[in-house]
């Protein structure tokens, strides 16, 4: 068959352009991925096997080869995994299947070691060879097919590619790049090993290359090495988690989490452990230092990698962690799934529950260890002095993930509770848990008393919070999307039971003196016959009007009654584009407010009762229904 020229999708190219002009500081990069790709096609030969042997032809063994030619300025990558077929060259080389590659470009910061990350985290890795070629050329034949079915696949890396049917005999895919002027140094043994051993030591596969030997030059030549026809493996080969715990070093658990996170951080903490007895399974797991770019995606997956006795079976399995540990990375290999479970089958089997669960229970165990050593004692060992600080920065990055606990995991819904933190009027650092909370309770306080608002200022500010600040009462700000929703779940923590502070009527129980009650109870009575008529002139936007202690500075406030959605989550939903019930709040006005005090007798009540109402919603976050209106009112009291 002829050769056929194609366009890459205007993606590629896009990409393509940024690949060459932008990541040529952190070229190394590029054998990495094309490494794991040839490891990815390896997994995928074995899994297709599964269910056909004859796909192994003759050469069951898989792995990978480098080889380099300094004359011809080449370097090959080749595997014996699953190859491509002339199509799959054509769609997979040439386009880019994954829509966030868009993303990906608007993420490219300038800064090339990042950026050079992002390459991986956004799977466009094949493209990176171009970073160091100035021509590819990939040669390929799928398992199964005949070897007529051979692709060559050629690009200088610009607009275009071509393509054409060869004779292949061998399975599995050839990836030859002709290097460039200022990246020959990749045609060394010796930094061909360095890389390999810098990024791709735990492929589970092995990497052969060409031993050389040095020999000496004769006739006053310069000595050179000399390849020998016999090929070493230059990677350790075994699977890191099936190595025992003690042969494993930190750089090598690290580089094993980069690799499978594509995450230049390095992790807060991991856990390796082989859980043996009932359900047998290893599990290797991360705590990342930082969110990935799309950890809210609604699309995006999480979970860990699956294997079944060392064979990998899939990449974010979800089954293997509830949601709101999604953050996790790492791998679970299990010596009792069938080899060909599928994702359906993952949701009903025993032996993944069980999985799950030991999962969860090791990763707050995680947690709990990070937390207790936030701040350590000054003779705490070393080891846990380096941990100093690290549960602070895991919760800026997904303590909002870790409340949805709450609500989704009943079984630990108290150890979730106590690594929770919080900001609080008496601290501003989001780090107040509920026991520290407690501590700093006053005599006589009955509950833990929070309140929850769109930002935090908005929480800080609340005229919800003004007597108690006024008694200096603790009160925790909750400003977290999540908040509102999570906390429904938790109805009190060690037995002190958690009080929204804009829900119901404020009972201050033991807190209020005997001289204060009264005082409250005189107020209600003396004012209710304006009580009724506000009800009145409100009546279409209010459930019901009534005086209260929980002021001192401003007039009015609303709540909602005690079992009702607050406004807050009512608006939250409204903006999500959900069905959210008509909330009508509770309208409370301060009887010792000099502008309550005036309401009665006003020739202006009318408007005056509306603009009460319309304040107290503002200064709680939320809009006038009809903000012309308030506006004209306003201005037709202050001219
Ligand atoms: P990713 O590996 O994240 O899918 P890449 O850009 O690295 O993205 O590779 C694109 C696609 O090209 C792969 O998904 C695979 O289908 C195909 N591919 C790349 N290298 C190989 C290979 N050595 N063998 C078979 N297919 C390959
Ligand atoms: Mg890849």
């Amino acid at each position: 068959m002829s050769k056929h020229t194609h366009s890459f999708q205007a993606e590629v190219a896009q990409l393509l352009h940024l690949v060459t002009h932008s990541l040529y500081s952190n070229k190394e990069i590029f054998l990495r991925e094309l490494i794991s790709n040839a490891s990815d096609a390896c997994d995928k030969l074995r899994f297709e096997a599964l269910h056909n042997a004859a796909l192994y032809e003759d050469a069951p063994k898989l792995e990978v080869r480098l080889s380099f030619d300094k004359d011809a300025r080449t370097l090959t990558i080749s595997d014996n995994g699953i190859g491509m077929s002339e199509q799959e060259a054509i769609d997979h080389l040439g386009t880019i299947a994954k829509s966030g590659t868009k993303e990906f470009m608007g993420k490219l910061s300038g800064d090339q070691k990042a950026d050079a990350q992002l390459i991986g985290q956004f799977g466009v890795g094949f493209y990176s060879g171009f970073i160091v070629a100035d021509r590819i050329t990939v040669e390929s034949r799928r398992a199964g097919l005949s070897a007529e079915a051979g692709v060559r696949w050629v690009s200088g890396g610009t607009g275009d590619f071509e393509v054409e049917s060869i004779l292949r005999e061998q399975r599995g895919t050839s990836v030859v790049l002709h290097l460039r002027e200022d990246a020959l140094e990749y045609a060394n043994g010796w930094k061909l090993k360095e890389i390999v051993g810098k990024y791709s030591d735990h492929i589970s596969l092995p990497i052969l290359m060409e031993k050389e030997e040095w020999k000496e030059g004769e006739n006053e030549q310069p000595g050179q090495m000399i390849k020998t026809g016999e090929w070493e493996t230059i990677n350790q080969a075994t699977a890191l988690w099936t190595r025992a715990k003690k042969d494993i070093t930190a750089e090598q658990y690290q580089a094993f989490y980069q690799a499978i996170s594509h995450d230049f951080e390095a992790p807060l903490s991991w856990s390796h452990n082989r859980v043996e007895g009932g359900t047998e399974y290893t599990q290797l797991l991360y705590l990342p230092a930082h969110a990935p770019h799309d950890l809210w995606n609604r699309e995006r997956k999480g979970g860990l990698k699956l294997y079944v006795k060392r064979v990998f079976i899939m990449d974010e399995a979800e089954a293997l962690l509830p949601g709101y540990l999604r953050f996790v990375k790492g791998v679970v290999d299990s010596a009792d799934l069938p080899l060909n479970v599928s994702r359906e089958l993952l949701q009903e089997s025993r032996d993944v529950k069980a999985i799950r669960e030991g999962n969860t229970r090791r990763v707050l165990a995680m947690l709990e260890d990070l937390a207790r050593r936030e701040v350590p004692a000054a003779d705490a060992s070393e080891e846990d002095k380096a941990d100093a600080g690290k549960f602070g920065k895991f919760y800026a990055e997904f303590g909002a993930m870790l409340k949805e606990g709450l609500g989704e995991d009943f079984g630990n819904r108290e150890r979730i509770a106590k690594l929770l933190r919080f900001a609080s009027t008496a601290s501003d650092q989001a780090s107040v848990s509920f026991a520290d909370y407690k501590a700093r309770m006053k005599e006589g306080q009955e509950a833990i008393y929070y309140i929850t608002a769109d930002t935090l200022a908005a929480a800080r500010n609340s005229p919800q919070l003004e007597v108690f600040k006024k008694k200096g009462i603790e009160v925790l700000l909750m400003s977290d999307r999540v908040d509102e929703w999570a906390l429904n779940f938790l109805h009190d923590f060690d037995g002190t039971p958690l009080q929204s502070v804009a829900k119901g009527a404020v009972d201050l129980g033991k807190l209020q003196d005997e001289a204060e009650k009264k005082a409250a109870e005189e107020a209600a009575e003396a004012f209710k016959p304006l009580l009724a008529k506000l009800k009145e002139a409100l009546k279409d936007r209010v459930e019901d009007v009534r005086v209260t202690t929980r002021l001192v500075d401003s007039p009015a406030c609303l709540v909602v009654q005690d079992a009702g959605m607050s406004m807050q989550l009512a608006r939250l939903l409204k903006q999500a584009g959900q069905q959210a019930p008509q909330v009508k709040p509770v309208l409370e006005v301060n009887p010792e407010h000099p502008l309550v005090k005036k309401l009665d007798g006003s020739v202006h009540f009318h408007d005056l009762a509306h603009i009460l109402f319309d304040q107290a919603l503002l200064a709680e976050g939320g809009l006038p229904e009809d903000p012309a209106a308030y506006v004209k009112r306003v201005n037709a009291l202050l001219a």
